[in-house]
């Protein structure tokens, strides 16, 4: 029997930068008790396993949103091997300070990835993290490994091959990531021609959706719809949701356009892919 390796997506967060339900918002999907209206911020999880489910498994995290202790809670999270970072806005970076919970279960720093822009903007907003001329006061800080990726070129994480991809979000340039056929686009405005050729023949894609609205930074749902309609994955998810997107009503106007089985993503969702390598 040949050994193959599993890959686990765990969804964490399906919100964009407020979450949903918004404080002090008394709008219909803010107080919908329809449990996939509630949306933490993104992030995804990545479990690799071998075919037998054997551990121990890897864990690598997409982000570390400000709902990752909740996260890691509900879905007991009981190890971080790697974390790889899409940028640097804070819905997608501010749960770093958890990390520490994870840095007592091991020994030895916790590799982070990143493109040099946005290692550059955690060094200047975590001196205390990164910069050794800062002694820490009272709880130690967790305990990181900068490794800086090239924008263009596949890396290893965890014996696994992950390709950055190249996305554009609002001016901002971001990464999205590969890994076999599995793609986390968030947030994102546009995609590069270039970045298209990587995004061929993928099993599953979880891509921004903010909103129906045009928004400068995100992409609406229709324009999501539209990137999928042209990759053609075998299923996709939106992700990254405001609280004007009912989750119900939203589903079906995505999958009455979409040329192939399209859904809202939801906190939660968790399905496994096998990968070739
Ligand atoms: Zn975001
Ligand atoms: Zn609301
Ligand atoms: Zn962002």
């Amino acid at each position: 029997m040949t050994n193959s390796t599993l890959l686990t997506v765990t969804v964490l967060g399906t919100g964009t930068s407020s979450g949903v339900p918004l404080p002090c918002c008394n709008c219909r999907v803010c107080t919908s008790n329809d449990p996939r209206d509630k949306r933490l911020r993104s992030s995804v999880l990545l479990t690799i396993t071998d075919n037998a489910g054997n551990l121990p498994a890897h864990n690598i995290l997409i982000d570390t949103s400000p709902d990752l202790r909740q996260q890691a809670l509900t879905h007991n999270i009981d190890n971080i091997d790697a974390v790889i970072y899409t940028h640097t806005h804070a819905d997608h970076i501010f749960g770093i300070d958890d990390l520490r919970g994870f840095n007592f279960q091991r020994s030895g720093h916790i590799p982070i990835y990143c493109d040099f822009l946005s290692a550059s903007e955690l060094e200047r907003m975590f001196p205390y993290i990164f910069s050794p001329a800062t002694p820490a006061e009272g709880a130690p800080p967790p305990e990181l490994e900068m490794n800086i990726i090239d924008r263009e070129q596949t890396f290893s994480c965890c014996g696994l091959k992950v390709t950055p991809i190249p996305l554009i979000h609002g001016k901002l340039p971001v990464l999205g990531y590969r890994i076999g056929g599995f793609a986390y686009l968030t947030d994102c405005s546009e995609i590069p021609e270039t970045s298209y050729t990587l995004l061929q023949g993928l099993d599953v894609l979880i891509i921004d959706g903010l909103r129906d609205r045009a928004h400068n930074t995100h992409f609406t749902q229709k324009q999501a719809v539209q990137v999928i309609n042209r990759l053609l994955p075998k299923q996709a998810w939106l992700t990254h949701m405001s609280h004007e997107i009912m989750h119900a009503e939203a589903n079906i106007r995505v999958a009455a356009i979409a040329k192939v089985p399209t859904e809202l993503a939801y906190d939660g969702l968790k399905f496994t892919l096998e990968l070739h390598r």
